[in-house]
């Protein structure tokens, strides 16, 4: 593997004082990790610069036909001082499967992880320490051909940035309100909806839009073809806990597969719980909530990691769960998940890796 060089800055910034100031993706920490692809080359050059603008050529492909993938994840200050990653190496694997889809040429994964360690090492003072606080890492690739035909990229930049980010949940967890989305659809098996690339996004800016304007957090997709089963939720997964089941949707094309809710299901696993990944469709859900026997719902991601669900509107049908107030297990979990990260409970299933 390549050694990456480091080129550190002469005008480090100054840090947010404030850490219940900090927001969401708004300020970013003082370098960011480079590498180029050529074709014949190969990725080559992984270097740590100075955070700064990059000059591309107007024509490159990204701006045309957003051959763009990209990760979301954390480092967390744990409380024993040190810093740590929450299962770094799946995010590694999930931008090599949407790297395949987009037609990027495949990454080392254990590299990419080094990489990212080394970037959070070289900015460990920008890791905020107030409780609920993290370091948000932000690898993506994207195409930089300077040329207008459509056609797989042979020159790409891959990048990691890293922003400090506040408290999700200041006040403690908030449950959200989502409706159903029934006009637009955000992606449809055979697209890329499992993957994570800035298209599926620009596809749903317009229903999230909406949804702010009716005041809702986001919204409930169903799937793109009979508009009936459930699929995930804005930038989460989603859970749904009828009678005794915990079900979320099985990953058949058009879900990403999320990080937490791989890590949600073997956790609830690990504690004896009946999981299914199965088809869900919201007319299941409706009757469920009639009945009385919808007892929680919530998203999962890195951002939020769990977001419980306290009103789901379905049409003119509003649907309030658990009283509009936080269920059992989506504090459980979020307890649970949240303290392995923070080095609060013990890591039994071998998730965190420590930076430094
Ligand atoms: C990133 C993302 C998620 C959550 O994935 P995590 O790995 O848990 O953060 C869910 N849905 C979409 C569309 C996403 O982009």
């Amino acid at each position: 593997m390549e050694e990456i060089k480091i080129e550190l800055t002469k005008n480090p910034k100054e840090k947010p004082q404030d850490e219940s100031k900090l927001g969401f993706g708004r300020i970013f920490t003082d370098h960011m990790f480079l590498m180029n692809y050529d074709e014949g080359q190969g990725w080559h050059d992984p270097r740590i610069v100075p955070y700064g603008p990059i000059a591309l050529d107007p024509s490159a492909m990204v701006f045309h036909y957003g051959q763009e993938v990209f990760e979301g994840m954390k480092a967390y200050r744990n409380v024993n001082g040190g810093i740590n990653l929450f299962r770094p190496d799946k995010n590694m694997a999930r931008l090599n499967v949407s790297n395949e889809r987009l037609c990027i040429p495949q990454i080392d994964e254990k590299f990419a992880v080094e990489a990212v360690k080394k970037l959070v090492e070289v900015e460990k003072d920008w890791v905020p320490h107030s409780e609920g606080t993290s370091l948000y890492i932000r690898p993506f690739i994207f195409s930089t051909d300077a040329q207008l035909g459509v056609h797989p990229a042979k020159h790409l930049l891959f990048v990691i940035i890293c922003c400090p980010v506040g408290a999700y949940y200041p006040e403690g967890l908030n449950p959200v309100k989502i409706y159903v989305e029934e006009n637009y659809v955000r992606a449809v098996k055979g697209g890329m909806g499992f993957t994570k690339t800035g298209g599926n996004y620009a596809a749903s800016l317009k229903a999230q839009d909406e949804a702010e304007k009716q005041k809702y957090t986001q919204v409930l997709w169903l799937d793109g073809v009979e508009r009936k089963y459930i699929e995930e939720v804005g930038t989460m997964n989603v859970f749904f806990v009828i009678d005794d089941e915990v079900i979320t949707p099985a990953l058949q094309g058009s879900i990403l597969g999320g990080i937490t809710r791989m890590s949600t299901i073997e956790l609830l696993k690990s504690w004896g719980y009946k999981v299914s990944e199965r088809r869900l469709s919201i007319q299941e859900v409706e009757k469920a909530a009639d009945e009385g026997r919808l007892k929680e719902s919530f998203g999962t991601g890195t951002a939020a990691v769990i977001s419980p669900i306290g009103e789901l509107k379905c049409g003119d049908k509003v649907m309030t769960i658990n009283n509009g107030e936080i269920g059992e297990i989506s504090q459980k979990l979020y307890d649970n998940l949240t303290g392995i990260q923070w080095g609060k409970v013990e890591d039994k299933l071998g998730w965190v890796v420590p930076v430094c």
